[in-house]
């Protein structure tokens, strides 16, 4: 049996983990995201520790991260994060330095491509061909398993950043996205669900409109989806979904949308679970990761 490292990293937090299977984890760490030098350091004295501890050597790691990252393995920018608005963070190496410290193979992604992929082998998505997850939380991406690979094609999708139509009479909040103010994360990520009401999100109560409008911004996201790349199924996970009313408001609101153009019976008679929440609660990321670190295993054999 083999062993992996696994790092899910994101702008606020790093989940690392050493498990041998996703059901078999046997030592999880969650360190600050602080500067790269110092965080990266930080997960690195983490396997180098554990491999002293355990005797044995990591067979490879999987890394889910926030982005943009390079994902042309042609590219001399490969295995970096790339444009990334996080301060400090800019072209900063990432899997290659595992790669070279480590002397593994890296499986390397985005965390929403990773979380899809946690879905997707052990999660709500298993057993299906076209699987889509989407995070909300403080930003919003998604990621898109078909036929058992991630979906990377220029680079990676950025599903978060679809445009929205707004009725300004009813919403006239202007939306945080540095690059579109108004896209999807811009209008209904959980920085512009806090921005527009001036409080947190868990603030708010679970009647108050917020949760109406941010049912429909995501649903106008999905309805997109659903027409371009026909997913099998829909995870939504992150932060925002923790409240649980969010779903039928968003089942609902894309049957509307979708008027009855997608003759589906996933969408028509049983939308509840064509719509759902994560089959591996909070943990799709880092049991994505270790997926990644299991499939760089096996394609170096
Ligand atoms: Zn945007």
């Amino acid at each position: 049996m083999g062993l992996y490292g696994a790092v899910e990293a994101g702008g606020t937090k790093f989940v690392c983990a050493v498990a041998s299977g996703p059901e078999e984890i046997l030592s999880q760490v969650s360190l600050p995201t602080e500067t790269p030098a110092k965080t990266l350091g930080a997960v690195m004295a983490y396997f180098r520790d554990l491999q002293q501890k355990t005797g044995k050597r990591l067979d490879a790691l999987g890394i889910g991260t926030f982005g943009p990252i390079d994902l042309d393995k042609k590219s001399s920018m490969y295995g970096y994060i790339t444009a990334t608005p996080k301060p400090g963070w800019v072209n900063t190496e990432f899997a290659t330095i595992f790669e070279k410290r480590f002397k593994v193979p890296v499986g390397f992604d985005t965390d929403v491509n990773g979380a899809a992929y946690g879905e997707y082998l052990w999660g709500a998505g298993r057993g299906l061909d076209v699987v889509l997850y989407l995070t909300v939380g403080t930003g919003i991406g998604g990621g898109l398993y078909v036929n058992g690979k991630p979906l990377h094609g220029l680079m990676h999708p950025e599903m978060g950043h679809v445009l929205m139509q707004q009725d300004k009479s009813v919403d006239a909040f202007e939306g945080t996205c540095p690059f579109h103010k108004g896209c999807m994360e811009g209008l209904a990520s959980g920085k512009a669900v806090d921005l527009r009401w001036k409080c947190h999100a868990s603030e708010l109560a679970d009647d108050h409109a917020a949760w109406d409008m941010e049912a429909g911004y995501l649903a106008q996201g999905l309805m997109n989806y659903i027409l371009t790349v026909s997913p099998q199924k829909i995870i939504i996970g992150g932060g925002l979904m923790h409240k649980k009313q969010l779903y039928p408001l968003i089942r609902a609101k894309v049957k509307t949308l979708l008027n009855g153009y997608v003759q589906a019976r996933a969408i028509l008679d049983d939308i509840d679970n064509y719509i759902v929440s994560p089959g591996l609660g909070t943990n799709s990321g880092i049991i994505g990761a270790i997926g990644l670190a299991m499939a760089a295993a096996e394609r170096k054999t």
